[in-house]
């Protein structure tokens, strides 16, 4: 299996990025995001909880995370691969996830990390308020804070897919194209 993590801070393109490696590569897109916004909409509970948590640019907290996340995996039978988007963003997670698809005989062959200097993100982020009628996107102050917690909790976690030899840094600067030609000359050559 091709199993990919996309990572980055937010706005840094990976929800773009995934809809071209999905397409080319026959992946299953795992977005915690998506799945957490499609449960706000659902009104379900998991939504309810999520949202107190979205508003105002936290995480939510890992048991949640991990067992949805989880759950949503096994719904899959046989799958060429899945690419994570927005998971793991805490160590705790990595580790988890580490430890179910190890329950399912795979594991993660590459984490491919975005980078995007601050500045450029929080341009971004408001520029995608506009279309995305997403609060978490049009307030200043809860961007500070997301890119806050990205820096304290999540950018951490490159160091354990470094460790396994399976971190690659990425160029997140330039044309949609020219970075997904990054993508997958990266994954060709793995
Ligand atoms: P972005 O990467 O642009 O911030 P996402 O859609 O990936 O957007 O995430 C939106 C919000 O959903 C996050 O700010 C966080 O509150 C929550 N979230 C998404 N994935 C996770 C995760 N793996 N762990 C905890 N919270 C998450």
């Amino acid at each position: 299996m091709l199993n990919i993590v996309l990572f980055g801070p937010p706005g840094a393109g990976k929800g773009t990025q995934s809809e071209r490696l999905i397409e080319k590569y026959g992946l299953v897109h795992l977005s915690t995001g998506d799945i957490f916004r499609a449960n706000i909409k659902g009104e379900t509970e998991l939504g309810t909880l999520a949202k107190s948590y979205m508003d105002q640019g936290q995480l939510v907290p890992d048991s949640v995370t991990i067992d949805m996340l989880r759950s949503e995996v096994v719904k899959h039978e046989s799958p060429r691969g899945f690419i994570f988007d927005g998971f793991p963003r805490t160590n705790a997670q990595a580790e988890a996830l580490d430890v179910f698809l190890n329950e399912l005989g795979t594991g993660i062959s590459v984490m491919l990390a975005l980078e995007v200097e601050e500045n450029e993100l929080k341009t971004r982020l408001l520029k995608r308020a506009e279309v995305s009628g997403r609060a978490d996107d049009a307030n200043p102050e809860v961007i500070e804070k997301r890119i806050h917690v990205y820096n304290q909790e999540t950018a951490p976690v490159k160091s354990f897919y470094h460790a396994q030899n399976k971190f690659i840094s990425i160029n997140g600067i330039g044309s949609i194209d020219e970075i997904t030609n990054r993508l997958f000359q990266e994954i060709d050559s793995i």
